[in-house]
């Protein structure tokens, strides 16, 4: 039987693999690991990527998170235990991030449509203490609108993207500085570059781009042990620092991330025209036009079944999320929130395949057996 598979970092990895050999060779050849050409290399093509006049080259995703709201906190900007708004339904390292710098998670839920915050229900979870929204673009859709945008002007919100699912992707509304593409729409943004991710390193990896001089030099100095200059501290600093291996090998991997997210929106288009089963809810045409597609989300109240059925026709799939941050162990203070849109989301959400391993003819092929499903 013909197997789809969810993802292989290997197979995915292989095509490129004489690029990063020449790459990672370059940097064992310099003998510099730390603080060099392609940290500093790299920055720059992702500044320009996310058209941000700032790009910091980080150790993950998470860290880029928290060391954004560390940094306003050094800045008096935000202070511990002020509120800031989160989608219910995101991957819990939002919320970690938050919750890690002693702030507070104000959860909103997602629009049951399009599965991102729904800013029509921000407002209403303003209180004196909230001093920042952050935005997910959750599977590859930007979370972006002008009524974003004149909220958090009239309360003075900082807007910070969760911009590891996004990378690349571009939007039809303006940001405050007139781009469009996610990373560079609020005033900061956390990228990861974990290797499942549309633009993966080959270990750990995250950037924060910014347009905003003042943060982008706090982050810098947090970073590095608090230091601004050479043994000098003047924060008490992390060492959250990207290496030059994983920089150059985010260096080849950038070359190919147009052609990955334009192979992601050929295959999601497949799915969008050929899936017709009525028990297969798809993504809502309102994400469509701007998705890079970290993920293909169906919904269905029959997932276990499903689930089961994919698995015994031989395609890969996943559950992102099977449980939201409010019902972990750890946030046992937000168990009794009610989210229930979050809840209803995370039962019958799954995602089937959409990586360079899925073929056209893959797709049309998922789609068949997928519309077989009773
Ligand atoms: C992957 C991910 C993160 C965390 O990134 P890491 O590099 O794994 O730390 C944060 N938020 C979202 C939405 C993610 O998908």
């Amino acid at each position: 039987m013909k197997t789809y598979p969810f993802l292989s970092l290997k197979e995915i990895t292989s095509p490129m693999a004489s690029e990063l050999k020449q790459a990672v060779g370059e940097v064992i050849d310099s003998g510099w690991f730390i603080n060099g050409a392609k940290v500093t290399d790299f920055e720059e093509a992702l500044a320009t990527l996310c058209e941000t006049k700032y790009a910091i080259g980080l150790s993950n995703g998470l860290d880029a998170l928290r060391l954004i709201l560390r940094a306003y906190i050094e800045l008096g900007i935000m202070r511990k235990g002020d509120e800031i708004i989160v989608p219910s339904n995101t991957y819990i390292a939002s919320v970690l991030a938050i919750t890690d710098c002693e702030l507070t998670p104000i959860f909103v839920e997602p629009s049951e449509n399009t599965m991102n915050l729904d800013i029509s229900r921000i407002e209403e979870k303003i209180s004196k203490r909230t001093r920042g929204i952050m935005v997910v673009h959750l599977y590859g859709t930007p979370c972006w609108s002008n009524q974003l945008k004149d909220i958090a002007k009239k309360y003075n919100l900082k807007i910070i993207e969760d911009n590891a699912q996004a990378i690349g992707a571009r939007t039809t509304t303006e940001s405050i500085n007139g781009t469009f593409t996610t990373g560079g729409l609020g005033d900061a943004a956390g990228n990861s570059f974990y290797p499942t991710k549309n633009l993966g390193a080959l270990g750990d990896a995250g950037a924060v781009t910014t347009n905003d001089e003042v943060l982008a030099n706090t982050i810098r100095a947090i970073m590095n042990y608090g230091s601004d200059y050479r043994y000098h501290n003047i924060y008490k600093g992390l060492n959250c620092r990207l290496d030059e291996i994983q920089a150059a090998i985010l260096l080849v991997k950038l070359r190919h991330l147009e052609s990955e997210n334009t192979h992601r929106k050929k295959i999601a288009a497949i799915y969008n025209e050929n899936i017709t089963n009525p028990f297969i809810k798809k993504p809502a045409s309102e994400n469509i036009q701007n998705c890079v597609w970290h993920q293909y989300v169906v919904r269905t109240e029959q997932r276990t079944h499903f689930k089961a059925y994919l698995d015994s026709n031989g395609i890969g799939n996943d559950i992102l999320y099977p449980t939201p941050p409010h019902l972990q162990p750890c946030y046992k203070e937000y168990s009794g929130l009610e989210l229930p849109i979050a809840e209803r989301i995370s039962n019958t959400v799954i995602s089937i395949p959409i990586s360079s391993l899925t073929t056209a003819e893959d797709a049309m092929e998922i789609s068949r057996i997928i519309n077989r499903f009773q």
